[in-house]
C-alpha cells in the first residue's frame, strides 16, 4: 500500500496495483465488480497500512464468494420498498422515518444490506426532498428523522445544513439521526463547516457504523472527538461478520474502543440476507453465544443490543441471548447468570400482592 494514498481505489486494477488482490484474480472478480461497486478511501487505505488484521480489508475488497447467491437471499432484505410512501422515504414505524437523502457512500461495503441500491441513483432532487419533507410535515406522529442512504455525510456541509434547517422547521420532529461511516472512513470530512451545520435544533444524533477495532485510528478518534466536543450525541451500530469480528476478543476491543471515544454501542446487527453475502453471515446461535460471553466481560453500557431486521420489512427486534426461561410451576422462572449458572426465581403470588395492596385493615379478623 502507498503510505500517503491520495485518492480512493475504485477498480480491480487499483486493488491489484496496491497488492490487495493478486494479479491472477482480476478476471474472476470482474463479474463481482460489475455487480457491486468498489471504493476504499485514502483513510481506509491508511488504516490497512497500520494493521495486519484481515478484518478491515475483508469489508471492502471483493471476493468471488459474492457471486454465490443463496435461495434465502433478497435484493431488498429489510423490505424498505414495502414501506416507502414517497421516493427516498421509508416509514416503517409510526414515530420515525428514514430519509435516503443520497445513495452514494465513501466506501462500498461487501456485506451492505442496501448493496443493490447504493452507488446507483445518486442524491434526491430538490423536488424529491420537497415531497419527502412535505410527507413528514403532514404526519405529526413523526418524532425522528433518520438520514441515511447511502451515507448522508458525503454531502457538502452546506447541503447538510440546508436539509437540517428544513427538517428542524417541522415542529413535531425533535430528533435528527445520521447513520454514517464517515468518521472512520473519511474523518477529514468532520471539519468546522460540518460541525457548524450539525449544531441545529432539534437534537442531532450521529450513529457511527464501524465493525472492527482497527478502524478506530487516531484520525477516526480525532473526528469523533470533534463531534463529541460539538455536543453531538454519538452511538454506534456494527454488523456481526464472519471473519471480521465474530470472536469475543475483537468485539470486546471494538466496544471498549467506542466507549473510550464517547460513542455508546447501540446495535450489533445480525448480518442481513443481502444477496452474495452468505460468507459473512454467522448463525444466530453463534451471535447469542458471543453476546453471552461479552455480558460476562463488559459493563452493561459497553454492550449493544444484538438485533435482527426481520426479512420482508417486519421490523427490527432484539434476538438475545435470553436469560429467563419459564419454570415448571406457574409464576416460576429459571434465570441464567453471566457465567452460565442457572437460578430459580418466583414472582410474588397474586394473593400476597392483593394482601399488600389491601393493607392491614383489610385483613380478616380472627
Ligand atoms: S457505508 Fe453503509 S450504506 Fe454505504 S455501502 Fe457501507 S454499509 Fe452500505
Amino acid at each position: 500500500m502507498s503510505s500517503r494514498p491520495a485518492r480512493a481505489l475504485t477498480t480491480l486494477a487499483d486493488l491489484r496495483r496496491e497488492g490487495l488482490i493478486p494479479d491472477s484474480a482480476e478476471a474472476s472478480l470482474a463479474p463481482v465488480a460489475e455487480a457491486f461497486r468498489i471504493r476504499l478511501t485514502p483513510a481506509v487505505q491508511r488504516s490497512l497500512g497500520e494493521t495486519a488484521e484481515p478484518g478491515v480489508a475483508l469489508q471492502y475488497v471483493p471476493t468471488t464468494a459474492e457471486l454465490t447467491i443463496r435461495p434465502e437471499e433478497l435484493a431488498d432484505p429489510i423490505g424498505d420498498a414495502a414501506h416507502s410512501p414517497v421516493k427516498g422515504l421509508t416509514h416503517r414505524y409510526p414515530d420515525r422515518v428514514i430519509l435516503h437523502i443520497t445513495q452514494t457512500c465513501e466506501v462500498y461495503c461487501r456485506f451492505c444490506f442496501r448493496r443493490e441500491a447504493v452507488g446507483g441513483a445518486g442524491t434526491l432532487t430538490e423536488t424529491e426532498v420537497e415531497a419527502a419533507l412535505a410527507y413528514v410535515g403532514a404526519h405529526p406522529a413523526i418524532w425522528e428523522v433518520i438520514l441515511t442512504g447511502g451515507d448522508p455525510m458525503v454531502l457538502s456541509a452546506r447541503r447538510i445544513g440546508q436539509i437540517l434547517s428544513r427538517i428542524a422547521a417541522i415542529p413535531h420532529v425533535e430528533i435528527i439521526r445520521f447513520h454514517t461511516r464517515v468518521p472512520v472512513v473519511a474523518p477529514e470530512r468532520i471539519d468546522d463547516a460540518l460541525l457548524d451545520a450539525l449544531r441545529v435544533r432539534p437534537q442531532v444524533m450521529v450513529v457511527l457504523h464501524t465493525n472492527h477495532p482497527a478502524e478506530m485510528t487516531a484520525e477516526a478518534a480525532g473526528a469523533l472527538s470533534r463531534l463529541a466536543g460539538a455536543g453531538i450525541v454519538l452511538r454506534s451500530q456494527s454488523v456481526l461478520l464472519r471473519g471480521v469480528n465474530d470472536d469475543a476478543d475483537t468485539l470486546e476491543a471494538l466496544f471498549r474502543g467506542l466507549v473510550r471515544n464517547r460513542v455508546q454501542p447501540y446495535y450489533l446487527h445480525h448480518c442481513d440476507l443481502a444477496r452474495g453475502t452468505g460468507h459473512f453471515r454467522t448463525t444466530i446461535a453463534e451471535g447469542q453465544r458471543l453476546m453471552a460471553e461479552l455480558r460476562g466481560r463488559l459493563s452493561g453500557h459497553c454492550l449493544p443490543t444484538y438485533v435482527l431486521d426481520i426479512p420482508g420489512g417486519y421490523g427490527k427486534v432484539p434476538i438475545g441471548p435470553g436469560y429467563v426461561a419459564e419454570g415448571a410451576e406457574p409464576g416460576s422462572h429459571v434465570v441464567t447468570d453471566p457465567k452460565g449458572g442457572r437460578h430459580g426465581y418466583r414472582d410474588p403470588s397474586r394473593s400476597a400482592e392483593a394482601a399488600a395492596a389491601e393493607g392491614p385493615e383489610a385483613s380478616p379478623v380472627v
